[in-house]
């Protein structure tokens, strides 16, 4: 059986549950590299140039992991999902830049999607990519419609159910999950899903807010048209993929009674230093809703974080006191 490695970074939060239907409905073994450790950052982070962001280095390092490990390594393109609403150029030439700078890497599966260049042409690449394993396209669109199902479900799971992107791939692996959002005064935390979800680089900020006793509420748990709407509010048009995750998000919670929001960002990323610019001002505009920026590098100290977190959970329960008294 072929096995398939797939690095646990980058849009693997997003699309994992899809990838593993449609490579298994292929009958091909699917791997997943190992969480993030420091020695993962390490080895990422020597084989790119410095100035490289540090989701793109944790990347390279998962793909390390699977050196040795597997067969193929399926590394996508991921160009446009959206009419004229583009990724961030770092997806674009990610198999490229693989090749490039881990050479020993096994071969790479890649698949180049691009929703502008039409539907014909995105069923050609995904036809393209089942032929590794299957000369069947009857085989390959079942696997392909599988796979589709299962992401709906996914974003579904996370939706109605409250849960972040590790919860829902646990409780589709038949794990127990709890929602990260009860009845507790809730955070929302903005920002792209390989910022907020890899415990390592983030200093284990979901479990850090938990333990303080607030909920956590996530980009992936918020409606397609709640995305939408907030980001039509804020900008008009949206151009960047990521809108969703960081202005969508941020627009949606500031105005929704959350106790703050949280807004976390990759060192050196162009997109983001706009777009958490853009939910800044609003923040500010409002006054209504506490508002952190967080930023996040190679250097980031663990104590750094955890000061930034007190300080400003400490201000939110000062602000609520004051609001209180106030009240009598
Ligand atoms: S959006 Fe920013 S953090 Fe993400 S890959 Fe691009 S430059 Fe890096």
């Amino acid at each position: 059986m072929v096995k398939v490695g797939i690095p646990r970074a980058l849009l693997y939060y997003q699309y994992y549950p899809m990838w593993r239907s449609f490579f298994e409905g292929l009958g091909a073994e699917v791997m997943v590299s190992p969480p993030t450790t420091q020695a993962t950052l390490a080895a990422g982070s020597s084989r790119v140039v410095a100035d490289t962001c540090l989701p793109v280095k944790v990347f390279c390092g998962h793909v390390l992991a699977l050196v040795d490990k597997c067969d193929c390594i399926f590394i996508p393109a991921l160009r446009s999902i959206k009419r004229r609403i583009y990724n961030c150029s770092k997806f674009l030439g990610l198999p490229d830049m693989t090749r490039a700078v881990i050479p020993e890497c096994p071969p790479i599966l890649d698949i180049d999607i691009d929703i502008n260049k039409g539907k014909r042409r995105l069923y050609q690449e995904i036809y393209r990519l089942g032929r590794h394993f299957s000369w069947d396209p009857l085989k390959i669109r079942r696997a392909a419609l599988a796979a589709w199902q299962a992401h709906r479900e996914y974003k579904e799971m996370m939706i109605n159910e409250g849960l972040t992107p590790p919860r829902a791939i646990a409780r589709l692996s038949g794990e127990e999950t709890t929602p990260t959002s009860t009845n507790k005064a809730a955070i929302a935390l903005i920002g792209h899903p390989y910022l907020l979800y890899d415990e390592m680089i983030n200093h284990r900020l979901v479990h850090r807010l938990e333990q303080a006793g607030y909920g956590v509420l996530a980009p992936e748990m918020l409606t397609p048209e709640q995305l939408e709407l907030a980001i039509t509010r804020l900008t008009g048009q949206p151009y960047w993929t990521y809108e969703e995750e960081v202005v969508g998000s941020g627009g949606h919670y500031l105005e929704s009674g959350v106790e703050g929001v949280i807004g976390v960002v990759a060192f050196g990323c162009g997109p983001d230093s706009l777009m958490m610019d853009m939910v800044q001002r609003q923040a500010i505009k409002l006054g209504t809703t506490p508002f952190m920026s967080l930023t996040l590098e190679e250097h980031t100290a663990e104590a750094g974080v955890v000061t930034r977190l007190e300080a400003f959970l400490d201000m939110i329960q000062r602000r609520k006191r004051k609001e209180a008294e106030l009240c009598v």
